[in-house]
């Protein structure tokens, strides 16, 4: 014998309409319950996993509606649908009151009974498919949870290692340079240029594992509702780039910058981060120009930042926002992990980062924050 295509609760106090229903439900291929009162219905769905319950109305001893409030509010085990039939509570407000207790259908009698099954079997796939959207947005949640968990642990990760490895690499960096000063005059060039390896693998290391330890800590989520002014951010990250920019000759420009909702001190880093790689990656013997402007609609400003420099191809402009992604060699220092700190930065806002560029022409980094409110 097949399997059952569903487990359904017949409910009628009539009983040759019971077995009427009972008949054809069987042929259907259902699994099939009887019950003749409303104390016996609520007593098998306590028991029975059931699909669906067919419920007369008119019941001895508790109403229809009040057996289907009382299935419908149950908690425990998967929903039942409920499909209510009536021979004589045919008038249309009895139908929605029966609809409002949280009937799924309402029929009249008398039924055809091929409308009945099909009825029936255009609820039961209704229940299948909210079963797989409850069943996929609790995977969803799972896996959710999981990600967040194991963003989590490589957030604490990151900054215990790089925190850490501080200390042994200040340890090398100051032995070498004792080193450097005892040993001073007796060294061979060849032993100069090892001490002066050592030193610059330790400047890359430092770099590095400043810039993890940064990217770390900008992961938490940002106050944002704090209004902050872009124009001190600006000044300030201009401010850490003094160096920088009168030793390229960058010339700066920006147009008044609106106020938006974030976190003063993350942005700044944004800003800074894409103001010094638009002054480390100009053309050679090109000064560099870098322009900041905002285009603002009603929900989110965009901030532009525009530079004369060398350009991206179109083939990486998403890589580089990728920790660790280098487009060039030590011939240009870095350590791949600015754009990361900015994209991880401005996702944390609710915004978007982006690039436009044309090699050998310039670059624009663009990003969406939540414009202040009034
Ligand atoms: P880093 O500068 O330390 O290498 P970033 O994450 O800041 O790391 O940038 C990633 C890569 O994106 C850089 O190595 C560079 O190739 C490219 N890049 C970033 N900004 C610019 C720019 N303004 N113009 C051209 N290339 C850029």
């Amino acid at each position: 014998m097949a399997p059952a295509t569903g487990t359904i609760l017949n409910v009628d106090d009539n009983e040759p309409a019971r077995y009427v229903k009972r008949r054809m439900l069987l042929q259907g291929g259902f699994d099939v319950h009887d019950a003749a009162t409303g104390k016996d219905a609520l007593d098998l769905v306590a028991r029975i996993p059931f699909d669906l319950a067919l419920l007369d109305v008119n019941l001895p001893d508790i109403s229809g509606i009040e057996v289907c409030r009382a299935v419908k509010s149950r908690t425990e085990g998967a929903s039942v649908i409920v499909l209510q039939i009536s021979a004589s509570a045919t008038a249309a407000y009895q139908a929605s009151a029966a609809l409002d207790s949280g009937a799924d259908a309402y029929l009249t009698e008398p039924v055809d009974a091929a409308v009945l099954m099909s009825t029936i079997k255009a609820l039961l796939r209704l229940r299948k498919a909210e079963q797989a959207v409850t069943i996929a947005n609790e995977r969803l949640t799972a896996m959710n949870h999981e990600l967040q968990r194991s963003n989590e642990d490589l957030q604490q990760f990151a900054f215990a290692a790089s925190h850490d490895l501080q200390e042994p690499l200040r340890t090398v960096t100051s032995f070498a340079s004792l080193l450097e000063r005892s040993a001073g005059p007796k060294l061979s060039d060849d032993e100069r240029d090892y001490l002066k390896f050592i030193g610059e693998g330790m400047g890359r290391m430092r770099a590095l594992i400043g810039d993890l330890l940064e990217y770390s800590q900008v992961g938490h989520k940002p106050d944002s509702s704090q209004v902050v002014d872009l124009n001190n951010v600006l000044s300030w990250g201009l401010d850490n780039l003094r160096d920088g920019i009168v030793h390229s000759g960058a010339q700066v420009t920006s147009d008044p910058l609106p106020k938006v909702m974030g976190d003063e001190g993350q942005l700044g880093q944004v800003f800074q981060n894409l103001i010094s790689n638009a002054i480390k990656y100009a053309r050679p013997d090109v000064t560099p120009t870098i322009h900041v402007k905002v285009d603002q609609n009603e929900h989110e400003c965009i901030v532009r930042i525009a530079d004369n420099g060398i350009g991206i191809s179109p083939s990486h402009r998403e890589l580089i926002f990728s920790l660790f992604k280098r487009l060039h060699g030590r011939e240009i220092p870095g350590t791949g992990i600015g754009l990361a700190v900015c994209r991880k930065v401005i996702e944390a806002h609710g915004g978007r980062i982006w690039v436009d560029s044309v090699v050998g022409e310039g670059s624009t980094f663009s990003f969406s924050l939540p414009c202040a409110k009034d």
